[in-house]
């Protein structure tokens, strides 16, 4: 029994199908310090952290902790005229809420506050539970970490805090309090958590369901493609199952079986299309109107960064510039020609186009930063007609803009792109 174990977890170990290209090899073992990466498309198949369960949890655990404190305790105080002003976390949804952006309140709850709390609940049930040993019905859940990562946006809500801070350091006086420190503290120790974690380390670790382990599970997938049982790859864990006993769900995280994510090719390119056509409201109408002694001053997204170049603040500018106009175009006209090239059956940079894909499916998240700027200002400037801030119609476009690409990065399949130059 316990060879048999040992067996299938070696071969767990050896034979992988690349998530980006679809190319089945076999992952050589590596020591630390030491990664695997895709032989045709380089994509990193081991992380340099592999085996690490302590460190991450114990960094998660403090994460989790810093952010019980960042909730409670206020974040920031602007003071002008002898009045001031709190800002709380939550200020930014309930000031939206009230200003009848209900969507967008949702929206910035969501991912600065709901998504974070979840993950990092689920992150550390995962890794406390590998180490106690009980690894029943962990897969599930940890397949819902993985699926939760790029909605968990507490670094680009702190990013917005700070691009917030900046513009309001010169209307108002304006001090960080002890819940700004701490949130900045949860921060660091998530986003340090996650460089000492290796997914495969999990993965590895886990169980497959007791009555599909001998059946489901390919055994000892040959080096050549040809000679091969068919298999199909989980999108999630990685495992191979064969073919012909995929319809019951990856038998290690439950997750459905599919050869290509279904229907990727069409529904990508329909949420493409509604990006495209909402990019233009979300430039054109104002996101933030910001009321000075009684003047009022509208602004879309590019007169926001024009606003920070005349105050001198460029990387501040340079940020918001790259995140809210540079990257979400890059997304749509990036997956528009991954589209067309896989229509086309073009073998032209291949390697390149899935390079680009891993990059705009990684950075795409930071496009949030303005909507998160948006929430603290109007949290913040609550002074009548000396200073106020108000929210524009265009940010409810900019957002859907943003979340509509983040979702066509998630379902489609860069391997379509592999298929499509076989048959071109
Ligand atoms: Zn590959
Ligand atoms: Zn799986």
């Amino acid at each position: 029994m316990l060879l048999g174990q040992a067996m299938a977890t070696a071969e767990r170990q050896t034979g992988v199908a690349c998530p980006d290209c679809g190319l089945f090899q076999r992952l050589p073992v590596i020591s630390r310090r030491q990664i695997a990466e895709c032989r045709r498309c380089a994509r990193l198949l081991a992380g340099p952290a592999a085996g690490r369960v302590e460190a991450p949890l114990a960094l998660a655990l403090a994460a989790l902790l810093l952010l019980l404190p960042a909730t409670v305790a206020p974040l920031l105080v602007v003071s002008s005229h002898g009045a001031a002003r709190t800002s709380w976390l939550w200020s930014g949804i309930a000031g939206l809420w009230r200003a009848g952006f209900a969507p967008l309140a949702a929206v910035v709850g969501a991912f600065s506050v709901a998504f974070p709390y979840l993950y990092l609940a689920a992150l550390i049930g995962v890794l406390a539970s590998l180490l106690l040993g009980m690894r029943a019905h962990v897969g599930p859940v940890f397949r819902w970490v993985i699926r939760l990562r790029p909605w968990v946006m507490l670094e680009i809500f702190l990013v917005g805090c700070f691009v917030a801070y900046s513009r309001l350091h010169l209307v108002v006086g304006v001090h960080v309090l002890a819940g700004g420190w701490c949130l900045m503290g949860a921060t660091s120790a998530l986003l340090l958590a996650l460089t000492q974690f290796d997914e495969r380390t999990v993965w590895e670790a886990l169980p497959l369901r007791p009555r599909s382990r001998r059946r489901r599970h390919v055994r000892g997938y040959p080096s050549r493609p040809d000679t091969a049982v068919r298999a199909i790859a989980c999108t999630v864990c990685g495992l191979l199952v064969t073919a012909a006993h995929a319809a019951g769900g990856c038998p290690r995280c439950g997750a459905a079986l599919h050869d290509r994510k279904p229907h990727a090719f069409t529904v990508t390119a329909a949420l493409v299309a509604a990006g495209f056509l909402l990019y233009v409201p979300a430039n054109v109408l104002p996101v933030l109107t910001l009321v000075s002694f009684g003047h009022e001053q509208s602004n879309t997204i590019i007169t926001g960064v024009l606003e920070l170049i005349h105050n001198r603040l460029w990387p501040l500018a340079l940020i918001v510039f790259l995140a809210s106009i540079v990257l979400p175009l890059l997304k749509l006209c990036g997956l528009t020609w991954m589209l067309l090239s896989t229509l086309q059956g073009s073998r032209r940079a291949l390697i390149a186009r899935t390079r680009f894909f891993r990059f705009i499916d990684t950075v795409g998240s930071w496009s949030n930063i303005d909507v998160f700027v948006t929430s603290v200002l109007v949290a913040l400037l609550k002074f009548g007609a000396i200073a106020q801030a108000r929210a524009g119609g265009g940010l409810t476009a900019f957002a859907a803009v943003v979340i509509l690409t983040m979702i066509a990065t998630r379902t489609f399949d860069t391997r379509l792109m592999w298929d499509a130059q076989r048959r071109g």
